[in-house]
């Protein structure tokens, strides 16, 4: 399966914002782009007049790089959002927030999403009972999500479960952190995503 493995700092880097790839390092002070923000490159501290093709594409990398999506899979995220009920852009982030890989992590089983995406990849999980090890499954209302029994003996799912309890997970996610599962009580709204984007940037983009 295909995925992005080139260094994560500088995409954050390349959008012009912290997209909190790296877990842990992303607030403990050692976070690269609160030490150098400019855009990679040699000529990436040069000021550049962007234009409007410019922020669109922006945008949708953003969002794309936030969620750790290729981008053809973004594409049909945008194709699926159309065909839905509701505005376009909304409809495009709350798909992208219902991968299993980002409930995962929302529920704080996961430094970050991509930490999250390995361990679905790995089958650590379960969905309705039944072990997946898809990260891009979107769940829907009710789903429960689950560490699979044989994983919780595992080290590293120890460790990720202290951090789990303390986590703080969005009003959609109802979690039971002794006992490492959590269900979908809803789907997400609109205003349940804090990340800061303009989704109508990437609507006016896929519509030229
Ligand atoms: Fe981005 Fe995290 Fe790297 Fe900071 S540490 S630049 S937020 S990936």
């Amino acid at each position: 399966m295909a995925r992005y493995t080139g260094a994560n700092c500088k995409l954050c880097r390349r959008e012009g914002c912290k997209l909190y790839l790296k877990g842990e390092r992303c607030t403990n002070g050692k976070c690269a782009f609160d030490h150098r923000s400019t855009a990679p490159g040699q000529h990436g501290a040069a000021r550049k007049k962007v234009g409007e093709y410019g922020r669109q594409l922006r945008e949708k990398q953003k969002a794309r790089r936030y969620y750790g999506v290729l981008e053809g899979q973004f594409k049909h995220y945008y194709e699926m959002a159309e065909k839905m009920e509701g505005i376009t852009g909304a409809n495009l982030l709350i798909l992208l927030e219902r991968r299993l890989d980002n409930v995962v992590y929302r529920m704080g089983m996961a430094a970050s999403r991509k930490e999250a995406r390995q361990l679905v990849l790995h089958a650590h999980f379960t969905l309705n009972g039944k072990k997946v090890s898809i990260p891009s499954i979107l769940v829907k209302a009710g789903d429960v999500i689950a560490v699979k029994e044989t994983s919780k003996e595992s080290v590293k799912i120890k460790a990720l479960a202290e951090a789990c309890a303390t986590a703080v997970t969005p009003k959609w996610i109802e979690k039971d952190a002794a006992n490492l599962t959590a269900k979908v009580v809803a789907l997400p709204a609109r205003e349940d995503i804090d990340f800061e984007f303009n989704e109508q940037l990437i609507v006016e983009l896929y519509s030229k």
